[in-house]
C-alpha cells in the first residue's frame, strides 16, 4: 500500500542523511556560480625528470575557495560538477587558462617545460571538445606536443565507441595522452593497443608503500616494465620521500611528481620555485635525496 511505503521511506530518512543531502545541495549551489564568480583557480604541481630531476612539465589541479564552504578539495567536487554537467564549462576553462599560462610563462624565459590537465569523462562526450583544445592552443600559441591530457581508465572503459574517435583526434592535434592513476581502474590492458596512449602515471597508492610492501613494489616494477615494453613513459605519482625517489630512479622510472620535489602551488610561487631551482645545480639535488 502505497501509503506504508511512503512511511517507510519517512523511517530511513534520518537526519544524518538529511544533513548530507543539505551539504550536497549547498556545494551545488554554491558551484554553479563559483566559475562567473572568479572562485576557481589553477595550482600547478612540478613533474621532474628520474634522472637529474629538471622540470619536464607542470599538471594543472583545480583549486575551489568559497566564501560559505571555505577551501573545497577537488575530490569534494569533481564529482558534483561531474553529476551537473558544470565539468563542461569548467573543464573547459581549465584548458584555456593551463594553455595561456604555460604561454605567459614562455614570455618571461621560463620555458622547457609542458603543461598537463585532468580530463573528465564528461568532457571526453562532448563533441566541442577537440575543437576547443585546438582553439586554446591556437590562442595561446603553445607548442601542440606542450600539452598534456590526463585521462583514467575508467574513462575509456566508459566511453569506449567514442573515446576511440576523441582521442584520435586530440593526438592529430598533437597533444600528449596520459594515463593517470594506473593501476587502480579495469585490469583490461586491451586499449593500450587501442588508443594512442604517450605515458603511464603510477597511481601514488602503489607509490606510497613501495618501500615497505614488496607487492607494491613488484607492481610498480611491472608498470615501468609494461610502459617501456609498450614504448611508453612512466611517471611516478605521490613520491614523497628521497628513498622512494632513488628507488624509482634506480627502475628507470622516467618521471617523478610529489611532495618530494614540491606540492601543487600557485602560478607566481611556482615562478619563484623554478627560478630559485633554475640557480642551484641539479647534481647536488640528486646526490642529496640518495639513501
Ligand atoms: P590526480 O590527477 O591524480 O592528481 C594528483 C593528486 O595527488 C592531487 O590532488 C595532488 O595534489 C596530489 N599529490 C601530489 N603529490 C602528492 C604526494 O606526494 N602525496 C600525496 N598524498 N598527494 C599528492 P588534488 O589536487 O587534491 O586533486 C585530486 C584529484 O582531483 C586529481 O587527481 C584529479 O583526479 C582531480 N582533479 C583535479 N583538478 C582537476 C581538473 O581540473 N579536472 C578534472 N576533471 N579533475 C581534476
Ligand atoms: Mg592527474
Ligand atoms: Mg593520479
Ligand atoms: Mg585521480
Amino acid at each position: 500500500e502505497a501509503k506504508g511505503a511512503g512511511r517507510d521511506a519517512a523511517r530511513f530518512y534520518e537526519p544524518a542523511i538529511e544533513q548530507l543531502v543539505q551539504q550536497r545541495l549547498l556545494l551545488e549551489q554554491q558551484l554553479r556560480h563559483a566559475l562567473q564568480a572568479g572562485e576557481l583557480s589553477l595550482h600547478y604541481q612540478p613533474r621532474v625528470r628520474a634522472d637529474g630531476h629538471g622540470v619536464v612539465g607542470v599538471e594543472a589541479l583545480l583549486r575551489w575557495h568559497n566564501a560559505v564552504l571555505g577551501e573545497v578539495p577537488p575530490a569534494a567536487f569533481i564529482p558534483v560538477a561531474e553529476e551537473t554537467g558544470l565539468i563542461r564549462p569548467i573543464g573547459a576553462w581549465v584548458i584555456e587558462q593551463a594553455c595561456a599560462q604555460l604561454a605567459a610563462w614562455a614570455r618571461q624565459g621560463l620555458t622547457g617545460f609542458g603543461v598537463s590537465v585532468n580530463l573528465s569523462s564528461v568532457q571526453l562526450s562532448e563533441p566541442g571538445l577537440v575543437e576547443h583544445v585546438r582553439s586554446c592552443i591556437a590562442a595561446s600559441g603553445i607548442a601542440a606536443h606542450a600539452l598534456e591530457i590526463e585521462i583514467t581508465e575508467s574513462l575509456l572503459m566508459d566511453n569506449a565507441p567514442q573515446a576511440d574517435q576523441q582521442l584520435a583526434a586530440l593526438k592529430g592535434l598533437g597533444v600528449g595522452l596520459a594515463i593517470d592513476d594506473f593501476g587502480t581502474g579495469y585490469s583490461s590492458l586491451a586499449y593500450l593497443k587501442r588508443f594512442s596512449i604517450d605515458k603511464l602515471k603510477i597511481d601514488q597508492s602503489f607509490v606510497r608503500d613501495m618501500l615497505t610492501d614488496p607487492t607494491d613494489l613488484a607492481i610498480v616494477r611491472a608498470i615501468v616494465a609494461l610502459a617501456h615494453t609498450l614504448g611508453l613513459q612512466v611517471v611516478a605519482e605521490g613520491v614523497e620521500t628521497g628513498h622512494q625517489a632513488a628507488q624509482l630512479a634506480s627502475m628507470a622510472c622516467d618521471e617523478l611528481q610529489g611532495y618530494c620535489f614540491a606540492r601543487p602551488m600557485p602560478a607566481v610561487q611556482l615562478e619563484r620555485w623554478l627560478r630559485t631551482r633554475g640557480a642551484q645545480p641539479q647534481r647536488r639535488r640528486a646526490e642529496a635525496i640518495r639513501p
